[in-house]
């Protein structure tokens, strides 16, 4: 199975994707952190990327595009990706869409984690003291909401249209979110 995990920034998708990926074999495929590793290869496009990071926008569609290309295309993922952030525009989810029919492939699931400002603010500001994210700075990370509102957040009506959407309450602890997408990917 192919999934989708959506949410805000500091929703929780990285902590709940690694959950997943381990309990049901399938692989983490992070546009975030495949991002952060060209970065720290410090090459051209790595120093473009940061820039953006930064400034808490979009990366380009044709970049991300062609890394996320590379594991759809590898019969070592096929059927067993978990897409976690990825699409954060409608370009993207078409994209996707289009890039899965080529590898004879599909969405199966797409997991929305609901989660409030205030909590989204709360989880940011505790992470900033243990990743030291550079982008994770309060002025940041408001920028990077405010480009989930405005990109990222119509992509859950295209979900929506295809009925694939199950939305999660993001505000529980992580073992309740655990047993809550345990259930939804066991009834598949
Ligand atoms: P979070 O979900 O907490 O915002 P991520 O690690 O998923 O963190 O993403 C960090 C940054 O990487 C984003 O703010 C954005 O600049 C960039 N990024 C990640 N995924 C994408 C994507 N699919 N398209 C464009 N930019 C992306």
């Amino acid at each position: 199975m192919n999934l989708v995990i959506f949410g805000p920034p500091g929703a929780g998708k990285g902590t709940q994707s690694k959950f997943i990926a381990s309990k049901f074999n399938l692989h983490q495929l992070s546009t975030g952190d495949l991002l952060r590793k060209e970065i720290k290869n410090k090459s051209i496009l790595g120093s473009t990327i940061s820039e953006i990071i930064n400034k808490g926008e979009l990366v380009s569609d044709k970049i991300v595009s062609d890394l996320i290309e590379k594991f759809i295309s590898s019969k070592n993922y096929k059927n067993r990706l978990i897409f976690d952030g990825y699409p954060r525009n409608i370009n993207q989810a078409i994209n996707l869409d289009n890039l899965l029919k080529k590898y004879d492939q599909k969405i199966d699931v797409v997991l929305e984690l609901s989660v409030g400002l205030k909590t989204i603010k709360k989880r940011i500001s505790e992470r900033q003291t243990q990743e030291n994210r550079s982008d994770d700075s309060q002025e940041i990370a408001t920028r990077r909401f405010e480009t989930y509102e405005k990109s990222t957040e119509p992509v859950i009506d295209y979900y929506k249209k295809s009925k694939l959407l199950k939305v999660i309450n993001g505000e529980g602890s992580i073992d309740e979110i655990n047993v809550e997408i345990s259930d939804i990917i066991e009834g598949i």
